[in-house]
């Protein structure tokens, strides 16, 4: 750790974001904050487990043991080649990301970026030619939150797989309303031409990584995969730091 680091830490020590106690030593590690939070706090997060859905990663909550398609994507196979999230939308984690998106807390994008990259590099095997892109905002929803929360947390992600970052390509071109405002059956029909792509040449044969905080039904991400794959992407996968169970949603 740099001096100046050192002496920052003296002033400002370091906090976890979510009970604001201070970080004991081997809470986290600076070079590398694997994590960012406390011990108490980070152990409440659920960690997503098999079985769980091999394309929308949603986790079973019985059945089987091993991991299976769930109903809907055997129903509607999605878009997207894959999606995995490392936790469950609720608890702790679910107010955190609550307020990183509606309270302007986007300070918390320091510790959930790299939770985020991490979990996506060791679980995705990743092409050379990978594209990393946030799932967009409408510019009038930008400008109401000052930020694109996908954004902050896919920076960490490109910078950690050492990926190229494209938050232009993808646009929102409807406004629509927000998914959390509406019923399972609304949600498809609201992000529905919901988002389109700038240059298609852009995604031509590659393989995406779409970046979101939260997946629920998936709906907003299979809309993403299906404007993607129609102009020529090859593979699109996705990441997101949390995601509901088959029951919440
Ligand atoms: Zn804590
Ligand atoms: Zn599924």
């Amino acid at each position: 750790m740099s001096i100046l680091n050192q002496l920052i830490d003296m002033i400002y020590p370091p906090r976890c974001p979510i009970c604001h106690n201070m970080l004991a030593e081997g809470d986290y590690d600076n070079e590398e904050l694997v994590r960012p939070f406390c011990r108490s706090c980070f152990e409440t997060f659920q960690q997503i487990e098999s079985p769980l859905c091999p394309i929308c990663g949603r986790p079973h909550i019985s059945g089987p043991a091993e991991d299976h398609l769930c109903e809907n994507c055997l129903r509607n196979r999605p878009y997207y080649d894959r999606c995995a999230s490392p936790y469950l939308y609720e608890g702790n984690l679910m107010e955190a990301i609550h307020e990183f998106k509606y309270m302007q807390k986007s300070h918390l994008a320091g510790s959930f970026g790299p939770l985020l990259a991490s979990f996506a590099s060791t679980h995705f095997t990743l092409q050379d030619n990978l594209l990393v892109m946030p799932v967009p905002l409408h510019p009038k929803r930008l400008r109401e939150r000052g930020f694109n929360q996908s954004l902050l947390l896919a920076r960490h992600v490109a910078s950690r797989l050492g990926a190229q970052l494209d938050f232009l390509s993808l646009r929102r071109v409807r406004y629509t309303k927000p998914q959390t405002e509406l019923s399972k059956d609304e949600r498809q029909k609201n992000v529905k031409m919901a988002f389109g792509i700038l240059d298609k040449q852009v995604v031509k044969g590659r393989s995406v990584l779409l970046v979101d905080d939260v997946a629920t039904t998936g709906n907003t991400l299979n809309e993403c995969a299906r404007v993607l794959k129609k102009s020529g992407a090859q593979k699109v996968l996705c990441v997101t730091l949390a995601r509901t169970s088959l029951s919440q949603s």
